[in-house]
């Protein structure tokens, strides 16, 4: 049966809302199939406005990979604004897809890339908008299967309610699993319905279906244990990680946004993982083991990209992307290649060594020398000790007096505050640092024209890494220690006016450690905030702490919790977390050794130049991290006009 556009009542609604052209889709490789002849069709949401959304690299790819198959379509749907969405609700227009404007309830899946918790409220608008109910319990067999990922689908307990399935890791394997699974469902007649499909895809091991696990809960509060209440249900599901990403080379036709977006380049991922063991880092730990790209494949994806986009600016992508073990190579090859033409190359990196300044320096060519990134994170060499993070101040002076020398004139150094065993004196140490550094760009260039900003976030605990277990920082000294160290800064009269301070407050952060950490009971939270009015929260304009705290003192009334027992509270080391039961390949005993090594400023090495230290990984994938050099070549060479 078709399914009509919805453009022609959308259209009358689009002179009165501001940026109207985010909602019309028709970008350059946008893709749109018949409808008649897809048996699976997917609407693919990022939820957050199309500015931030449509540059999102996992969306981009499974939309390419999902339309490449013959009997699968694969549609784009963000979260409209609060002006939209009044028009919306006043004129009965439904939650649509910006590619053929369809009703996004007449898809078989609605599949949601979590990359923060804060896009929760907005999966509720746009579920409530499709008009399919909030509840996957309330569903029924029109309604799309309800399926998060991204990296806060590694915990999906507190969005439980809301999703009908839920899936680890890469995605790029899984989608087309899951597109068969539901086509053979369906050319079978869809027996057993909608648990019937639900159940074929739990069964997988792969895919979490929350209505197959009951939580059981101890008077204090805590979890008791978490069971499959179907047979053949596993006990605990896995991570999905692509071995060979050679064999993978998306995006191979970017998405040319209409509207102004977030980042306007074209992006490759030049390897998935990080071995550095930076104790705070979800991702460093999630995606692991590491897999490199292959030199030829990125040479070839940025001269692909660059052809079939129009980009002129090209960002190298990884968690830390210096590492890559021929990074070298392939800057030179690049900068190399584009030599004289308007394609510019970045590279995202937070490495602090003279290594990365010469990448800096080759990537530079066609263009300034502005600013460079160095994240250092923690204040003092004790903190960057317990977090794992190897960066002595003698090596950042040095890597900064480099870099001035070499003619770049501002440093910014990424910070966070609140973090485990953190006092006040770590975070003071940030003002020492950015002092020692304006000092060292001073005595490199003899000139006062240095910059030196630091910009500081606040620690959030996030599920699988090792400070899983650690209290969070209540927001109240969060404040206090940056405002102390606004108040050092702003009096230093020697230094001061060369150093920027950029921070957030601590509220927000108790917020997303709610959401990180929560469980199931987190969900009537979500929702009352929702219904309050709750919507972007990502968004400090938008965000409402006072909102969500009386929404959690009412949802959790007369249980044995409270927000405070959910973030401020260190956990003991048998405690059944919420996300006990989602396997990410790390070994549980591995990561708590790893947070009492945390405590005792005990630092490990990275595992990709030093043996192996079990983190549990590489068996459970049955597999070893792959790094080169391979010798291989950048290829091919055309010239790009
Ligand atoms: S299993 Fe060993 S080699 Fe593999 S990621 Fe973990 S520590 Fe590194």
């Amino acid at each position: 049966m078709s399914v009509e556009s919805l453009f022609p009542r959308l259209e009358a609604l689009l002179p009165k809302v501001q940026k109207p052209i985010q909602y019309v889709g028709g970008e350059l490789n946008s893709t749109v199939k018949d409808w008649d002849e897809a048996t699976v069709r997917w609407a693919l949401m990022y939820p957050d406005a199309y500015e931030v959304g449509l540059p999102n690299q996992g969306v981009q790819i499974l939309y390419e990979i999902l339309n490449e198959l013959p009997e699968t379509l694969a549609e784009r749907t963000y979260a409209v604004w609060p002006d939209l969405e009044r028009l919306m609700r006043a004129e009965g227009v439904p939650q649509f897809t910006v590619d053929a404007h369809r009703p996004v309830r007449a898809f078989d899946v609605l599949g949601l890339s979590f990359s923060t918790e804060l896009g929760y409220t907005n999966m509720l608008t746009a579920l409530d908008l499709a008009g399919i109910p909030l509840s996957a319990a309330d569903r029924g067999p029109d309604d799309p299967i309800v399926l998060a990922g991204g990296h806060a689908a590694f915990n999906p307990e507190p969005i439980a309610d809301f999703i009908d399935a839920a899936v680890l890791g890469d995605g790029e394997q899984i989608a087309i699993a899951i597109s068969e699974v539901i086509r053979e469902w369906k050319s079978e007649g869809e027996p057993g319905g909608r648990d019937g499909v639900l159940l074929r895809l739990a069964e997988t091991g792969g895919v979490y279906v929350p209505r197959f696990y009951d939580v059981e809960y101890l008077p204090d509060g805590r979890i008791k244990r978490v069971v499959p209440n179907r047979s053949g249900v596993p006990s605990r599901v896995f991570k999905h990680t692509v071995m060979d990403l050679d064999e993978w080379p998306y995006p191979k036709k970017p998405l040319v946004p209409l509207a102004e977006t977030v980042h306007e380049r074209f992006s490759v991922e030049i390897f998935r993982g990080c071995t550095r063991g930076c104790r705070f880092c979800q991702a460093g730990m999630i995606t692991r083991p590491v897999r490199e790209r292959s030199i030829t494949t990125i040479g070839a994806m940025v001269d692909n990209g660059i052809r079939e986009s129009g980009f002129s600016e090209v960002g190298l992508l990884s968690l830390s992307s210096a590492d890559h073990s021929e990074i070298g190579e392939v800057a030179k090859g690049l900068a190399d290649r584009y030599e004289g033409s308007n394609v510019s190359l970045s590279l995202p990196s937070t490495r602090v060594d003279a290594f990365n300044i010469d990448l800096a320096n080759e990537f530079s060519r066609n263009g300034r020398r502005s600013g460079l990134t160095f994240a250092p994170e923690g204040g003092s060499e004790r903190m960057r000790k317990v977090i794992n993070k190897m960066v002595s101040e003698e090596d950042l002076i040095r890597t900064v007096t480099t870099a001035y020398s070499q003619g770049w004139r501002q440093v910014k150094l990424y910070f966070m505050c609140g973090l485990p065993t953190e006092e006040d004196v770590d975070v003071l140490g940030i003002a020492d640092l950015a002092r020692k550094v304006i000092q060292a760009g001073r005595e490199a260039t003899g000139s006062r024209d240095v910059r030196c900003t630091v910009s500081i976030g606040g620690f959030v605990p996030k599920p699988h890494t090792p400070f899983q277990w650690a209290a969070q920082a209540d927001h109240e000294t969060v404040d206090r220690r940056l405002r102390e160290l606004r108040n050092t800064l702003r009096n230093d009269k020697q230094y001061g006016k060369a150093i920027g301070m950029r921070y957030h407050d601590g509220k927000p952060s108790i917020v997303e450690g709610l959401l990180s950490r929560g469980d199931r009971r987190v969900g009537k939270i979500i929702q009352a905030v929702w219904e309050d009015g709750g919507r972007f929260d990502g968004w400090s304009e938008h965000f409402s702490y006072d909102r969500w705290m009386a929404c959690a003192a009412k949802a959790l009334d007369g249980e044995p919790v409270d927000v405070d027992w959910y973030t401020v509270r260190e956990r003991e080391e048998h405690e059944v977390l919420p996300w006990d039961h989602l396997d990410a390949g790390l070994d549980r005993e591995w990561l708590w050794q790893d947070w009492q090594d945390a405590v005792n400023d005990v630092e490990v090495e990275d595992c990709r130049w030093t043996p192996c230290y079990d983190c549990g990984v590489c068996p459970t994938m049955g597999t070893e991290i792959q790094i080169g050099p391979t010798g291989r070549k950048l290829l091919p060479l055309t010239v790009v006009s």
